[in-house]
């Protein structure tokens, strides 16, 4: 196999397959191994000196690193991509390589609640002033925009209230102003939601969710587009805060079933939210892929496809029947993160946090991650858990 000269040219799902892959210069086998090291040897004291070799150090990356950064650049459509440790320190590097004391950046209302206590607990004392706006505001972002604006930090949906925001219109308004777009893209993956042709300069992946899709695995990718890359690249070679060879070797084992879980999670999440629409217990679905959701139009003018994680308000509960929901439920785990093949529910309420807009829903807020077990099963455990509720009321 001489592999293809040119991967632009080809569908998505074959350079899903291809991609960061080298065969011939790991003796033929299919797949690039974990390389484990830190000091890499230089054949000669010329070499060393002109540091000319493709490795030369473990924090600047080996072929492991190099295989998954590659093919998340071509799937991102991105000019780089940086590998860390999580989608919370993908976070981080991503707002360090382009603030700097003095600087103000402004944050969706309805951001990765982490995202908040970073940029209000970390930036804050590094003088970088936050201010949360409305995720509803489109190209209204213009009005909010301060002469030392620098960042817009945009998520879309929101990954509990599930509001949809316009990133094409944000991003024309703030490049306007000469700001930088920043997106947290977890929800759709680049395979739902092309970051870069969308206007977001910097987008940022929690590999955790869908890219490792077993939850066995943390990992966070960066990637920007040719404006904000040197800055990122900098940010993260003068850090090394990359992610290890395992986690890495892991990540492009996902990589390749990547389409075929996601499109699975679409449709088994469809068919949970439509299910539970139909249930009297429940008050209101926040699916984007539903023409009732008030961010429907954008999801479908943007986005090629939902993932598996939708939020759903229930009639208000007491606690006692909350539990009594909950605590019984035989296949639903109760925890955080998603994107693995397994179903959980957490409740939550954005209420005590949001500073921009307020949250209240009129009752019980509940997240699903819909996993890969059979929807029939799923229903009649969340059926059993609506009975549970009546006996408890
Ligand atoms: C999980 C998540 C993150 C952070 O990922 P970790 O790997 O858990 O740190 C960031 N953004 C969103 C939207 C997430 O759901």
């Amino acid at each position: 196999m001489a592999g293809p000269s040119d991967t632009k040219r080809l569908s998505e799902r074959t350079r899903l397959v291809l991609g960061g892959r080298k065969p011939a210069e790991q003796f033929g086998f299919v797949n690039t191994p974990i390389y484990r090291g830190s000091t890499v040897l230089y054949p000669t004291y010329e070499e060393l000196k002109a540091r000319r070799q493709t490795y030369i150090y473990g924090t600047k990356g080996t072929p492991t690193t190099r295989a998954l950064e590659e093919a998340w650049t071509d799937l991102s459509g991105a000019a780089g991509t940086v590998l860390v440790p999580s989608g919370l320190a993908a976070i981080a590097v991503a707002l360090q390589s382009c603030l700097k004391a003095g600087d103000h950046m402004l944050v969706t209302d309805s951001v990765y609640r982490p995202t908040r206590q970073y940029a209000d607990g970390v930036l804050k004392r590094f003088g970088v002033e936050t201010t949360y706006y409305d995720p509803l505001v489109g190209a209204g972002i213009a009005d909010l925009m301060r002469p030392n604006t620098t960042v817009v930090f945009t998520e879309a949906p929101g990954s509990q209230s599930f509001e949809m925001q316009d990133i094409p219109a944000i991003a024309a308004a703030a490049h306007a102003k000469g700001a930088l777009v920043v997106m947290d893209n977890t929800w759709a993956t680049p395979l739902y939601f092309p970051p870069h042709e969308r206007g977001a300069d910097i987008a940022i992946e929690a590999g955790t969710k869908y890219l490792g899709g077993h939850s066995d695995l943390l990992m966070g990718l960066v990637t920007a587009n040719a404006r904000a890359w040197p800055a990122l690249k900098e940010t993260f070679d003068l850090t090394a805060v990359g992610a290890g060879p395992e986690d890495c070797f892991l990540a492009l084992r996902g990589l390749r079933t990547m389409k075929l879980r996601l499109d699975e999670a679409n449709r088994q999440g469809m068919a949970m939210a439509e299910w539970l629409s139909q249930r009297p217990e429940v008050k209101t679905v926040l699916h984007p892929a539903f023409a009732s959701h008030p961010g429907h139009a954008i999801w479908k003018r943007d986005f090629k496809g939902a993932s598996g994680l939708f939020s759903v308000i229930l009639h208000p509960l007491t606690e006692r029947q909350l539990g009594a929901f909950l605590d019984g439920l035989e296949l639903f785990g109760m925890g955080y993160s998603w994107g693995g093949y397994e179903s959980l529910v957490v409740p939550f309420d954005c209420a005590p946090y949001r500073t921009a807009t307020t949250w209240n829903p009129g009752g019980t807020a509940l997240r699903f991650q819909i996993g890969l077990e059979d929807v029939a099963d799923l229903q009649a455990d969340l059926a059993a858990g609506f009975e549970r509720i009546k006996a408890a009321g």
